[in-house]
């Protein structure tokens, strides 16, 4: 449970970023909102619009502001997320739009402070309501100016909101390959629990991430379809940079070879995808594991052949498994773990 509050989609879970428009809509409706005042005391109709601006005072720095302040700093953020947030409205301005909104704490503070004064030294209730209206305005223009960075930060959080659980410090394995090599089937196979399956934040893609244990030792697996699975000259300019955010996340890669030869994907396509993933991400190289998957479809010398073709781009190991059957499967996991702790 400890380790559950570790990943950045739990620690957002309980944070709610208001827009310009839901901070107006709160703030009329408490202004709004029925203030009684026990008959003793003195001045009651003044004492009813102080009520009402400290309220509103109340609102913003315990919901609005204790949200904005419990968002984790940037520089806490694993390069992944950055990368990701790097792919939104947002660009590099995380850090900026923060300090922005919170500099603006004090300036409300001060209004609440010179507007209270006022209400108290006013004359008659006309005037203290005319201020207390002036300082509801007032305080709707301050929030006005962060009315993009507050739809910004509210569509950042809650697309990194949606992520699976992915616990930074614990081994990430990341699979690729072309489509229909088998990459959900071993995902699937080697995970404990159903994999996860959510958007891939600011695309139309998915992330799926499978949870496993390995002596005591919690393992993710993740696949990204239609990311690390096509040619790199196929992405759109959106997938491209998901595949940048993707560079910093595996502690190893498994890349999943179908060699079957009707292969949905001939074997030229898949060795090219590799090879470029290769070029692309040159420190993905001391990473990276291949396994030869199917092999309870296909002869000894076409797997010969294959074994080939990837070492002819790829200088580590190769690997043959089925994640039908789920002959190999141990050895390839085991491997990769290896890999992610850094033991080749
Ligand atoms: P992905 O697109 O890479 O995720 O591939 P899938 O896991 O969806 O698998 C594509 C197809 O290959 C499915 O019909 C699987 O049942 C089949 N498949 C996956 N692994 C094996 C295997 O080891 N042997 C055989 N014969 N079929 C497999």
């Amino acid at each position: 449970m400890e380790e559950e509050r570790l990943c950045l989609s739990n620690k957002l879970k309980g944070i709610r970023i208001r827009t310009f428009d839901d901070i107006r809509v709160k703030i009329l409706k408490t202004y709004n909102s029925k203030v009684s005042v026990a008959k003793s005391v003195r001045k009651k109709g003044l004492v009813k619009y102080l009520i009402r601006i400290e309220r509103i005072h109340d609102y913003l720095m315990n919901d609005f502001y204790r949200n904005i302040e419990l968002l984790p700093k940037y520089d806490e953020l694993h390069q992944f997320y950055k990368d990701l947030i790097a792919m939104s409205c947002m660009g590099n301005r995380y850090s900026d739009v923060i300090g922005k909104i919170i500099g603006y704490k004090s300036v409300i503070r001060k209004l609440t402070r010179e507007y209270s004064e006022r209400i108290r030294l006013s004359f008659d209730v006309p005037e203290a309501r005319k201020l207390s209206r002036e300082y509801v305005g007032r305080v709707l223009s301050v929030f006005r100016r962060l009315r993009k960075d507050l739809e910004c930060l509210k569509e950042v959080v809650n697309e990194l909101r949606k992520l699976p659980c992915i616990i930074m410090s614990e081994p990430k394995i990341v699979v690729a390959g072309m489509p229909q090599v088998g990459k959900s089937t071993f995902v699937s196979r080697i995970s404990s629990a159903k994999p996860e399956i959510s958007p891939f934040p600011f695309t139309t893609k998915e992330i799926i991430v499978g949870h496993l244990e390995v002596n005591y030792r919690r393992i993710q697996v993740i696949d990204t379809p239609g990311i690390l699975d096509r040619p790199l000259n196929e992405l759109n300019p959106i997938e491209r940079k998901a595949l940048v955010a993707l560079k910093n996340l595996p502690d190893s890669i498994i890349f999943i070879v179908d060699p079957y030869e009707g292969s949905y994907y001939s074997l030229d396509r898949q060795i090219t995808l590799l090879r470029n993933l290769l070029t692309t991400f040159n420190e993905w190289r001391a990473k990276m594991l291949v396994a030869i998957n199917k092999i309870d479809i296909v002869g000894k010398k076409r797997l010969e052949l294959v074994a080939k073709a990837v070492k002819s781009v790829f200088k580590g190991e190769v690997y043959y498994m089925s994640a039908l059957n789920g002959v190999g499967v141990k050895e390839v996991l085991d491997a990769a773990i290896r890999l992610a702790e850094g033991y080749p």
